[in-house]
């Protein structure tokens, strides 16, 4: 593997990466039953602090909520682990993947009886999602022949593992024509995300979260929109945008535990404003980056330090 993830919290122990082995029997390895979170660590000046601990938490077991999946453990005892990880492994910032599956009890369909879940958590470090050219200059974004799926199709506010058959399909596709990332349409052509990031834009100063019923409910959104608010913007949100709002605002950008604040300069082939990064993208990215590492005191509040 290239991923060196140090020491896994599994089933409740931390283990050497080589250690964490699982069932090729598992049901989620055959039908995607599992959920997860994507969370980041930052470094601060007083060591590592995860952004958003808790929300993230929540929502993973909402998720599992959705799926009938029962995880053995509180939110509390899974925060607690994730803090442990994250300490053990001594990074200074990391990526951080809790996941929860219905394990290897039995192979039918329904998974119930593979309850209560499997967990994990494994720490990494990873840079920028997109890569510092796309944060730089803007990410270039392609429609994607995959569209989103509806929620009566698949849970699309849940972090379910099937789920992301979508995003990746979504995602091959759009590298393989030279953008950076996807841009999901639903059923009816309105825009609904990336394939791992919520998307705005800005039009006369006025900044767009773009709402849909089949979106992941993102933490990063969340935050950015708090964060406009707090710089004087006026955020409003959009639903049923379609990709000519795009193609014609003066700016669009990404947003995800990963990609972070990313700006967009292309979708479809049409520069987006002026064709490179945004000045209120920018703006926003530098404060979210801020607020992430501590050095801005109204967002200590999203902060866990590991101690
Ligand atoms: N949508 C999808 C499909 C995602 O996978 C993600 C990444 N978790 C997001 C949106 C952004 O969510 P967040 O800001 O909470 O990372």
């Amino acid at each position: 593997t290239r991923i060196h993830a140090g020491k896994i919290w599994l089933n409740g122990e931390l283990v050497p990466q080589e250690e964490a082995k699982v069932s090729v029997l598992a049901h989620a390895l055959h039908y995607g039953t599992s959920v997860f979170e994507g969370i980041r660590a930052y470094a601060t000046d007083e060591g590592p602090a995860i952004f958003r601990l808790e929300e993230h938490v929540e929502r993973l077991f909402h998720s599992a909520k959705i799926l009938r999946l029962e995880i053995p453990y509180t939110p509390e005892q899974i925060a607690s682990a994730i803090v442990e990880t994250v300490r053990t492994n001594g990074w200074k910032s990391c990526y951080i993947r809790p996941l929860a599956w219905f394990g290897a009890t039995s192979l039918g369909v329904n998974p119930l009886p593979n309850n209560p879940a499997d967990v994990m958590i494994a720490t990494w470090e990873w840079g920028a999602y997109l890569g510092e050219e796309a944060v730089r200059k803007g990410a270039k974004l392609v429609t994607s022949s995959w569209r989103r799926f509806p929620g009566d199709v698949m849970p699309g506010k849940a972090k379910a593992g099937g789920n992301y058959v979508n995003s990746a399909l979504a995602k091959m596709d759009a590298l393989a024509a030279g953008a950076d990332e996807a841009l999901l349409l639903d059923k009816e052509g309105y825009v609904a995300e990336g394939s791992g990031e919520n998307l705005f834009f800005v039009k006369n100063g006025v900044i767009h979260a773009i709402e849909h019923s089949v979106n992941l409910p993102g933490i990063t959104r969340d935050s950015v929109i708090e964060i406009a608010e707090d710089l004087g913007f006026t955020v409003k949100e959009a639903y049923r945008v379609t990709r000519e709002i795009l193609f014609t605002a003066d700016e669009v950008f990404m947003t995800g535990t990963a990609a972070e604040v990313t700006p967009v300069s292309m979708i479809d082939h049409r520069p987006i404003g002026t064709g490179s990064a945004g000045e209120i993208t920018m703006q926003l990215r530098k404060v979210y980056l801020e607020a992430v590492t501590g050095q801005r005191s109204e967002y200590r509040k999203w902060l866990t330090f590991v101690k």
